[in-house]
C-alpha cells in the first residue's frame, strides 16, 4: 500500500510540476510580447503579494461574503487543529471519512486562492486563516496517524490540492501579479504615452502594454466589468468583458502561431467606438484590469495609422486643431463672450488669485453660457480675485485624446501649459470636469503643475467660510446626477450634495445608483460627437431612472450631463416638467444673483 502511494506521489509530483513550469513559461512568454517597460520580476512580485499591502477593508464587492465564509473554514480548520492535539477527542467533524475531507479541500483550494487575492487587494488577515490553517492540519494529520489508510486519505487529500492549485495557476499568479501593479494613482489619469517612442496604438497584441497583456492573462471572466458597463446595458455591442478576454485569445493566438495577431480581427469598429469612457468598469473590477487604457490604444491604431475613425468626429478634430475649440468657433467669439461679460484678463502684469477656465463646451452647448455667467456673479458676489484667459483660452484636449489623437492632444496641452507657465498661474477653478480631470491629473505630465479646482469645490469652500449666503428657496424635490469624472474618477461627491442640502426649500431624493457608483449620461468618451446604435441611447436609461424617482429637477455639475439628460428628457417627457440644472445654477438663484432665473 504505501508503496504504491509512493509510485502515485511521484508521478502527481512529476506532472504537477511540469504544468505548473509549462504554464509559468507561457505566462512569461505572455508578458514579453508586450512592449513598454522591462518585465518585472514574477517571483519577487509574487512574494511581495503574498507579504501583502494593507487596504481598508470594503463591504460593497463582495467582500464581506468572502470574509464570512473564509473566516468561518479557516476557524473550523484551526478549530479541528488544535483539537487534534488533545489526546482521545474525537474530530469536529468526520475527517476520516473521504467525502468529508474532498469537500473541506475542494472548498478551501478555492478559497485559498480567492483569499490571496483577496488579501492583498483588502488587506484583511482573516482571510488568511484557510491557508495557515490547512498544511497545518495536514502535516498534524501526517505526524498522527500513521496507519496506512490514514496515509492513503492525507495523500488523496494532497492530490486534489495540486489539481486544485494547478488549475487555478494561471489566472491566480497573473491576478496576484496584476493587483501588485494596479494602477495605484489617480482614476483619471490614462497611462501616460510617448509619442516619439511608443507605437501608435495597438493593432496587434505585441503592440500592447505587457500591463494589458496581464490585463488579459489575470481576468476572471466574472462580467462585473459588463455588468457596470452603460454601453453593455444600453445594448450596444461593446462588453469590457469581452475585450479583456479577446486580448487573452489573441495573446494565446499569438504564442501557438508565432506570429503577432491582429486584435482588430477580433474587436470590431462597433466596440472600439461605443465606450463613453466613464470608467465604471475599471472601478469595480475585482482585479484592476485597465480596460480604458486597452480601448485607448485601439483608438489610437484607428486614428493614427488606418484614419479610419467615425466620420462625425472629422470635422471636431479638425475644429481643435485648426480653432482650438471642439466647434470651430475661434478666438474672436471667445473674446467676445469675455467682452460681453466684462471679464479682467490675466496678463504678466495682472495676476488674480484664480484663473477661471470656461472650457469650449459653452460653444456648443448654448444654454451652458448661462452656467458660466452665473459661476461668474458667485465669484463676484463672494470678492474671489480671478481673471479669464479669453481668447487665449483653448480646448483643454480632452475630446482629442478620448478620440485616440494622441497628437493633436498633446500640441493642446503643451500650448496650454506654456500660456498657463508663462502667465504665471498657481490655481484654476474649471466649469466642465473633464477639463478638470485633464487639468488636474495629466497636465502635471506636460510641466503644468497648477493646483486645480472644481467650481463646485470653490463654491463649497466660499459657503464654508461664510462668503456665500443661501437665502432664496429652491421649493423643489431634487435629485442628483454624479457626473463620472466628478465622482466615480474624482470621489468629488459629497461637495455638490453640502450645497444642494444648504439651499433652503430643497427636498433631495438619491438616485440608485448615485456618487461613485453613478450611472453615465453617455457624453463622455467623445460620445458627445457620435451617433449611438445600436440599443438604447445611454441617456434614456438614466432619465426613465430619473423619473421613476419623481424628482422634476435633477442637479448635475458637468456641461456634458446637463446637455445629454437635458436633450433626452425633453425627447422622454412631452409635459416638460422634468428638467435639469447645473448645481452652479442653483446656487447663484439662491444667493440671488442668477442671471437669467
Ligand atoms: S470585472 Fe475584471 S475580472 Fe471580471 S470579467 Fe471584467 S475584467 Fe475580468
Ligand atoms: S469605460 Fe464605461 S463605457 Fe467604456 S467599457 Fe468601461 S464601463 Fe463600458
Amino acid at each position: 500500500m504505501l508503496k504504491n502511494i509512493f509510485i502515485i506521489d511521484v508521478f502527481v509530483a512529476i506532472a504537477a510540476t511540469a504544468f505548473i513550469t509549462l504554464k509559468a513559461a507561457e505566462f512569461r512568454r505572455a508578458l514579453q510580447l508586450g512592449r513598454e517597460e522591462q518585465l518585472p520580476g514574477t517571483i519577487r512580485s509574487v512574494i511581495r503579494c503574498l507579504v501583502g499591502r494593507g487596504r481598508t477593508f470594503n463591504k460593497n464587492d463582495g467582500g464581506l461574503w468572502y470574509m464570512v465564509v473564509l473566516a468561518g473554514g479557516g476557524a473550523y480548520l484551526m478549530a479541528e487543529l488544535a483539537l487534534s492535539f488533545v489526546p482521545s477527542t474525537p474530530p469536529l467533524l468526520a475527517t476520516g471519512s473521504l467525502c468529508v475531507s474532498i469537500v473541506v479541500l475542494a472548498g478551501s483550494m478555492w478559497f485559498i486562492v480567492s483569499a490571496l487575492i483577496k488579501k492583498v487587494r483588502e488587506g484583511y488577515w482573516m482571510d488568511m486563516l484557510p491557508i495557515v490553517a490547512l498544511p497545518l492540519l495536514a502535516l498534524n494529520r501526517i505526524y498522527h496517524d500513521t496507519s496506512p489508510g490514514g496515509i492513503y486519505e492525507q495523500h488523496l487529500f494532497y492530490y486534489f490540492a495540486i489539481l486544485f492549485a494547478a488549475g487555478a495557476f494561471p489566472h491566480g499568479l497573473a491576478s496576484m501579479v496584476n493587483i501588485y501593479y494596479k494602477n495605484r494613482g489617480p482614476l483619471g489619469k490614462a497611462r501616460p504615452f510617448n509619442l516619439a517612442t511608443d507605437p501608435l496604438g495597438a493593432t496587434t497584441v505585441e503592440e500592447l502594454s505587457w500591463k494589458s497583456i496581464l490585463d488579459g492573462q489575470a481576468c476572471a471572466n466574472c462580467g462585473r466589468c459588463q455588468n457596470h458597463c452603460p454601453a453593455s446595458m444600453s445594448g450596444k455591442r461593446l462588453s469590457p468583458r469581452k475585450i479583456v478576454q479577446k486580448v487573452l485569445q489573441q495573446t494565446r493566438a499569438t504564442l501557438k502561431e508565432s506570429s503577432p495577431q491582429s486584435l482588430h480581427d477580433v474587436i470590431s469598429q462597433e466596440e472600439i467606438w461605443a465606450c463613453s469612457m466613464c470608467m465604471a468598469c475599471v472601478k469595480n473590477c475585482p482585479l484592476y484590469i485597465g480596460h480604458v487604457n486597452i480601448i485607448l490604444d485601439l483608438r489610437r491604431s484607428t486614428v493614427l495609422k488606418q484614419a479610419q475613425f467615425p466620420a462625425e468626429t472629422h470635422t471636431m478634430l479638425r475644429n481643435l486643431e485648426l480653432y482650438g475649440d471642439a466647434q470651430g468657433v475661434g478666438a474672436a467669439n471667445r473674446h467676445q463672450f469675455v467682452l460681453d461679460l466684462a471679464l479682467p484678463q490675466i496678463t504678466k502684469t495682472s495676476q488674480p488669485e484664480y484663473l477661471l477656465w470656461f472650457g469650449c463646451s459653452p460653444e456648443y452647448i448654448p444654454d451652458y453660457k448661462k452656467t458660466i455667467r452665473n459661476m461668474v456673479h458667485i465669484l463676484n458676489a463672494a470678492k474671489v480675485s480671478f481673471g479669464v484667459l479669453g481668447k487665449d483660452e483653448f480646448c483643454c484636449g480632452d475630446p482629442a485624446r478620448r478620440q485616440g489623437e494622441e497628437e493633436i492632444f498633446q500640441n493642446i496641452v503643451r500650448k496650454n501649459t506654456d500660456k498657463l507657465n508663462e502667465l504665471g498661474i498657481k490655481k484654476i477653478i474649471t466649469m466642465c470636469p473633464h477639463c478638470f480631470n485633464t487639468m488636474k491629473r495629466v497636465y502635471p505630465e506636460f510641466n503644468g503643475n497648477f493646483q486645480v479646482l472644481h467650481a463646485t469645490e470653490v463654491v463649497e469652500q466660499l459657503l464654508d467660510e461664510g462668503r456665500l449666503e443661501f437665502k432664496y428657496p429652491i421649493d423643489k424635490k431634487i435629485t442628483m446626477h454624479d457626473p463620472c469624472y466628478l465622482g466615480r474618477v474624482n470621489n468629488l461627491t459629497d461637495g455638490v450634495r453640502n450645497i444642494i442640502s444648504a439651499i433652503p426649500g430643497i427636498e433631495f431624493k438619491e438616485l440608485p445608483r448615485n456618487k461613485t457608483n453613478s450611472y453615465c449620461c453617455g457624453g463622455g468618451g467623445a460620445q458627445m460627437w457620435l451617433h449611438e446604435s445600436p440599443g438604447d441611447r445611454i441617456s434614456t436609461l438614466r432619465v426613465k431612472e430619473i423619473m421613476e424617482t419623481g424628482c422634476k429637477l435633477t442637479a448635475t455639475a458637468c456641461p456634458y450631463c446637463l446637455a445629454m439628460l437635458g436633450s433626452e428628457m425633453q425627447s422622454c417627457d412631452e409635459s416638460g416638467e422634468f428638467k435639469t440644472m447645473d448645481v452652479i445654477d442653483m446656487a447663484a438663484y439662491s444667493i440671488g444673483c442668477d442671471c437669467e432665473g
